[in-house]
C-alpha cells in the first residue's frame, strides 16, 4: 500500500513538473522546433526514400554503450559517403598510432586547444577528406576513431540539424526513420529531443565551454545525459524559471560525470 502511494505521488510530481515545463515554455519550444525540422525534412527528402532503422530505444542504448566503451558505431551506411565529403576536420588522438601511420604527416596539424599529440586532418577544396579516394576510404581498416564513432542518426534522434554547411549529411540524416512502435521508444526519444533542445537554449546554465558549439557534439552530449528528462525531479513548487533551468543543468552535469565513470545500460 505504501509502495502504491509512493508511486502515485511520484506520478503526480512528474505530471506537475511537466506542467511546469509547459508553463515555462520549454516543451512548447521543443515541439515547435520538432515540427520545423519535420517540414524541412519533407522538403529536402521529397524524392529520396526513407531508411527504416532500429527501434529507437535499442539504438539509443547501443549508442550509449559504444560512446562509453569507444568500440565505434555500427552504421548501415550503404553507398552513402556524405561524412567523408562534408568539410569535416577529423580529430585523431595520440593513441591512434595505426591511423597516424597510414596518413601522410603533411596532412596533419596540431588540434587547437587540445594536449600535444592530438592532431586534425583537414579537407580539400571540394570538402573531401584527403584519404577519400576512388569514392571510398583508402585507409578504411585503420581509419580514425572519429570516423568509426560517427553515426548521423544522432540528428534525427535529437531533433538537431547538422547545419546548412553540410547538406549531404543533413539530407541523409533526415531519411532515417526509427521504429517508434513501443511506448519506451517514444518516451526515450522525446526525452532525448527535450535534452538536446535544453542544451541548445540554455548553454548559459552550464560551466564555460561545457556545451560544445557544433551540433554533432551537442547531439552526442544529449544522448549521454537524456535520462535527466526521463526521470525529472519534483519541481512542483518551483515557479522560478531560472532556478528550474539551473536544477536541470546541475542534474545533467551530475549525469555526465556518472556516464563517464559507470557502466552504461
Ligand atoms: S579517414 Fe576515411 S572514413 Fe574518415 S573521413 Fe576520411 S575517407 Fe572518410
Amino acid at each position: 500500500m505504501i509502495e502504491l502511494t509512493r508511486a502515485k505521488n511520484a506520478r503526480e510530481a512528474h505530471h506537475r513538473f511537466i506542467l511546469n515545463l509547459i508553463s515555462t515554455g520549454i516543451l512548447s519550444t521543443v515541439l515547435k522546433n520538432r515540427s520545423r525540422i519535420k517540414t524541412k525534412s519533407e522538403k529536402k527528402t521529397a524524392n529520396l526514400p526513407d531508411i527504416p532503422t532500429d527501434n529507437s530505444s535499442i539504438w539509443l542504448h547501443k549508442t550509449r554503450r559504444a560512446q562509453h566503451s569507444g568500440e565505434g558505431a555500427d552504421v548501415p551506411c550503404g553507398s552513402c559517403t556524405a561524412c567523408c565529403t562534408s568539410s569535416y576536420f577529423i580529430h585523431i588522438q595520440p593513441d591512434g598510432q595505426e591511423t597516424l601511420a597510414s596518413i601522410p604527416k603533411k596532412l596533419l596539424f596540431r588540434a587547437p586547444g587540445l594536449p600535444q599529440g592530438n592532431v586534425l586532418m583537414g579537407y580539400d577544396k571540394n570538402g573531401h577528406c584527403p584519404m577519400f579516394k576512388d569514392n571510398k576510404c583508402s585507409i578504411y581498416k585503420t581509419r580514425p576513431q572519429t570516423c568509426r564513432d560517427y553515426d548521423c542518426r544522432v540528428f534525427p534522434a535529437t531533433g538537431l540539424s547538422v547545419g546548412a554547411d553540410k547538406p549531404l549529411i543533413d539530407q541523409q540524416a533526415l531519411r532515417w526513420k526509427f521504429d517508434l512502435s513501443t511506448p519506451l521508444a517514444q518516451k526515450e526519444l522525446a526525452a532525448v529531443h527535450a535534452t538536446a533542445q535544453f542544451i541548445r537554449e540554455h548553454a548559459d546554465c552550464f560551466p564555460n565551454e561545457f556545451i560544445p558549439t557544433n551540433a554533432t557534439q551537442q547531439a552526442v552530449l544529449a544522448i549521454k545525459v537524456y535520462t535527466v528528462f526521463l526521470d525529472l525531479p519534483d519541481a512542483s513548487d518551483n515557479n522560478d524559471t531560472d532556478k528550474l533551468n539551473r536544477t536541470l543543468a546541475d542534474a545533467m552535469l551530475e549525469t555526465y560525470t556518472k556516464f563517464k565513470c559507470q557502466d552504461v545500460a
